[in-house]
């Protein structure tokens, strides 16, 4: 497989350090309030690659933290702790608050069928990881002591922006507009590992360390977990584009100071979920969740459908418009796939065909996981010339990948249509039928005059996503 490091700015063979093996962080979601749908884009992506990791035979262990202390609003150490921000809102402790949005984090998951991580891990349960981390810090002298605070020293590095070339100028300007001086910090890139004076008095959790009670900075949680659980050499590291400056720059620094070398070979950025006001923000405009699009009748993994649909390295506009196109595209499919189960001789599996279909799939997934073309490969399935059986097999195997509920969706699909149509004569089931060829043949007066004949017999026919939907009036 390639895949595109942000790293090395290209794509690469993915090849893992030890054979067969994968190691696979993922930086998770900062609880104090539900995810939007952008952040959970970002996650269906990397379920994606893991699941086509693992289909390609490898073994993957994947690590995930919760961000439960120490992200304040600006991701240059300032800013109050979202956390704590969260909080107040809710009139709720620190705590509360964390296990609220952590459940509700994975329930968002399981119907956007996202798998859980092997292991996740909250920030607070590791924090003598990350004091005996720090200490070894600034015993190699890659940290400092700072009005109480202790700071990376990123002049001590070769190379500190690894990902672009942004200069302290740039970063003074740019990247970090608003950002408050610290007059503790020799450099300007420099950032926290463990705060006690800063914002101090707020905050609600803090621990004893050897600096003083505080509390960690966001940044070293990650690299403190994931060399709790996959070890000195990391394989592949995952986040939203917005994650690799400061947070995953920061997180290489301070690994490979403390580790003495390399630490992890392969970078995934998933780019944003943008509104057509720009990026998508849990403060700003209608916030958009996986419940509220439920609320408003959309099936959550028609959300996954419409993020497959494009690549994951393209930021994606959402707009409800997008979603019907995606959800009507995704309706037909569970509609065609339904008639293949109905089907009374399903043949043979035909292995020719199947290996030429099945290596369109994994050539798609192989260039940089590009999902809009193994999306392409399973609608040729569908079209393809060969038997049913071998059609109903490839769905199956790509949906490992996929995971659309493909045939679970069509068997519910199947029966919704048998009980809808078991409860409503025939003659009105025909005079359906009749009305679905005279709008086909856009004969919408005759269409209509059926539907006053449905109704007359005490039934009303509506379209909806779904497709036709016939009811008992006043049902
Ligand atoms: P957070 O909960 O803010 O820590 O973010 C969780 C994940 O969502 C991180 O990997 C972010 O990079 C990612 N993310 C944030 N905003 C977006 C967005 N609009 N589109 C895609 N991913 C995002
Ligand atoms: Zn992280």
């Amino acid at each position: 497989m390639q895949i595109y490091n942000s790293l090395s700015h290209k794509k690469e063979d993915f090849i893992p350090r030890f054979s067969g093996k994968v190691s696979m962080y993922t930086c998770g979601p900062t609880v104090y309030h539900y995810a939007h749908i952008g952040n959970l884009r970002s996650y269906i992506m990397e379920d994606i690659l893991e699941k086509y990791l693992r289909f390609s035979g490898l073994d993957v262990k994947r690590v995930m933290n919760i961000t439960d202390v120490g992200h304040l609003t600006s991701d240059g150490d300032t800013g109050d702790d979202k956390m704590l921000k969260g909080a107040r809102r809710e009139h709720k402790s620190v705590m509360e608050i964390a296990k609220f949005y952590t459940d509700a984090f994975f329930k968002d998951c399981a119907k956007l069928n996202i798998k859980t991580p092997d292991v996740v891990e909250p920030a607070t349960a590791c924090i003598d990881e990350f004091i005996r981390v720090i200490q070894s810090l600034i015993e190699k002298d890659f940290a400092y002591e700072a009005g109480g605070n202790v700071y990376f020293d990123t002049s001590k590095l070769e190379k500190y922006y690894v990902f672009n070339d942004f200069t302290e100028e740039d970063l003074a300007v740019g990247v970090r507009e608003g950002v408050e001086q610290d007059d503790n910090k020799r450099n300007k890139a420099d950032f926290a590992l463990w705060f006690t004076k800063s914002k101090f008095d707020a905050q609600e959790l803090k621990w004893n360390s050897p600096w003083g009670i505080g509390y960690p900075g966001w940044h070293i949680e990650c690299s403190c977990i994931s060399m709790k659980h996959l070890g000195e050499y990391l394989d592949l590291h995952c986040g939203g584009i917005d994650n690799a400056f400061p947070h995953h720059t920061n997180e290489i620094a301070q690994s490979e100071a403390y580790l003495g070398h390399k630490w992890c070979n392969y970078w995934f950025h998933v780019h944003h979920l943008n509104t057509s006001s720009g990026k998508m923000s849990k403060s700003k405009g209608e916030f958009l969740t996986v419940s509220l699009l439920e609320e408003k009748g959309y099936n959550p993994l028609v959300y996954r459908y419409f993020c497959l649909l494009s690549h994951y390295r393209n930021s994606l506009v959402f707009s409800y418009e997008n979603l019907d196109n995606a959800a009507a595209s995704f309706n037909k499919l569970i509609a065609k796939i339904a008639s293949l189960l109905c089907e009374n001789s399903k043949g043979v599996i035909d292995k020719t065909s199947c290996d030429s279909l099945m290596k369109a799939f994994t050539d798609a997934l192989d260039n940089d996981l590009n999902t809009s073309l193994s999306i392409t490969a399973l609608h040729d399935v569908l079209k393809a010339d060969c038997s049913t059986a071998t059609k109903l097999y490839l769905i199956a195997e790509f949906d490992k990948v996929l995971g659309l509920s493909l045939l679970s969706s069509a068997e519910n699909f199947n029966a919704q249509k048998n009980s809808a149509s078991d409860n409503i004569p025939q003659e009105v089931l025909k005079l359906a039928e009749q009305r679905k060829t005279a709008r086909q043949n856009k004969d919408f007066a005759l269409a209509d005059s059926i539907r006053d004949q449905i109704s007359a017999l005490g039934f009303e026919i509506k379209e909806t996503r779904q497709g036709t939907q016939i009811n008992r009036i006043g049902q």
